[in-house]
């Protein structure tokens, strides 16, 4: 059988560039476009490296997803099987100071590669969306089926487009498209040779520790420890980046084999809930650092406790985490100590 043509947006960022390897080791052919506005063209480099001679199989090409004249030129060389969709802007905090630059980028970008997918003839995709669509869940573990909410204009372009994926679908069936809801993607590729790399003081949790631990930051604040939880800190549901660039794999085989998806939706975590203390424990463990904490007050927005249900992805995607937190925290250490500037150096950093 022929090689299948996977277009990936984002394909650079974090998730996308883990994704990336795996589907190069799979065998796929990949086209990966990215305007590096939050990574770095080393990245897919490094991917290259590690795919051996399947990186052959990849070509890059630096495009802002809202430039229609772009896209379609590289719909126009390559037909394609299907888009995995990772572009957006992510950052929480940031989406509430420029809610525009959020709805610009997420959605004019994701309604201008739909328009320009259909245009082609390819209507297959995988979208990143997350476990923010379950705002401040009423129980836990979050299952599919749970009320959506969104608490800042970053978890509304997720909504609104996990809204636009089920109204295209319904009136045009030839749409297949998986929404996948992640829960804490953390860790690194095992080589130890590609990670996260965030730009600025790291919003999530696992980024921030690991600065700490390499001596950019001097201590961990610690949001909020009187939550209901065992240690009274927040809980959430950690899962290794190896293995939600595996569910995308999943996700990709779903969809090319099964006719009559639709659109649907899975969660992509382990199902298991760490607290903050918890997470800091491992890594220090993992490390041999010790984490300096300052106990503060609750982040405004965060909720307590966050962790999936992972029965549907698991009968459905007939997928599941294979990794606990100990290898999300030695995986972390190992991109960490071998990377401790990730893809820069000290002078490209704040
Ligand atoms: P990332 O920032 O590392 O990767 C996103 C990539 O998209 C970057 O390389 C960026 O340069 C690119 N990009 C952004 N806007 C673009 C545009 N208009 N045109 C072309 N490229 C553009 O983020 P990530 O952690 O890899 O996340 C990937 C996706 O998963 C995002 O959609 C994010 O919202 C979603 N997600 C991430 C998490 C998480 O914790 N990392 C959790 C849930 C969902
Ligand atoms: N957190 C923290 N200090 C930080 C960053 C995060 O205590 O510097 C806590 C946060 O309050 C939450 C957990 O760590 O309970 C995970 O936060 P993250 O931002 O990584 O993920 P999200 O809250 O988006 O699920």
């Amino acid at each position: 059988m022929a090689a299948k043509n996977i277009l990936v947006t984002g394909g650079v960022g974090y998730i996308g560039s883990h994704t990336v390897l795996q589907l190069l080791q799979q065998g796929f052919r990949v086209v990966v476009i990215d305007n590096l506005i939050n990574s770095s063209e080393v990245a897919i480099q490094r991917v290259v490296e590690l795919a051996g001679d399947n990186g052959n199989n990849l070509s890059f090409h630096q495009i802002d997803l809202r430039d229609r004249e772009a896209l379609r030129k590289v719909f126009s060389f390559t037909k394609f099987d299907a888009v995995i969709h990772f572009a957006g802007l992510k950052a929480v905090g940031e989406s509430v100071q420029k809610p525009l630059l959020y709805y610009n980028n997420n959605l004019i970008g994701t309604i201008t590669l739909l328009e320009v997918m259909a245009d082609h003839g390819c209507k297959n995709l995988v979208f990143s969306s997350s476990a923010t669509v379950y705002g401040w869940p009423k129980q836990v573990p979050c299952t599919e089926e749970f009320s959506l909410s969104a608490a800042n204009p970053y978890g509304r372009t997720k909504l609104v487009i996990e809204d636009i994926c089920r109204d295209i679908q319904k009136t045009d069936s030839e749409w297949k498209i998986i929404l996948l809801r992640y829960f804490n993607p953390v860790g690194a590729h095992p080589s130890g040779f590609i990670g996260e790399d965030p730009r600025g003081i790291p919003n999530n949790l696992m980024p921030f520790i690991q600065q700490v631990a390499v001596g950019r930051r001097p201590f961990l604040t610690v949001f909020g420890t009187d939550y209901n939880t065992k240690d009274g800190t927040g809980v959430r549901d950690y899962i290794h980046i190896e293995d939600l660039a595996d569910g995308h794999i999943a996700a990709l085989q779903k969809l090319i084999e099964d006719p009559s998806i639709g659109c649907e939706v899975y969660n992509l975590g382990t199902g298991k809930g760490t607290s903050v203390l918890e997470m800091v424990t491992a890594f220090e463990k993992a490390s041999g650092k010790k984490i300096p904490l300052i106990m503060d007050g609750r982040r405004s927005g965060d909720a307590e406790i966050v962790y999936a249900s992972m029965k549907k992805a698991e009968r459905e995607l007939n997928w599941r985490a294979k990794f606990g937190i100990d290898e999300m925290c030695r995986d972390q250490w190992n991109w960490a100590s071998k990377n401790p500037w990730g893809y820069g150096s000290p002078d490209s950093q704040s």
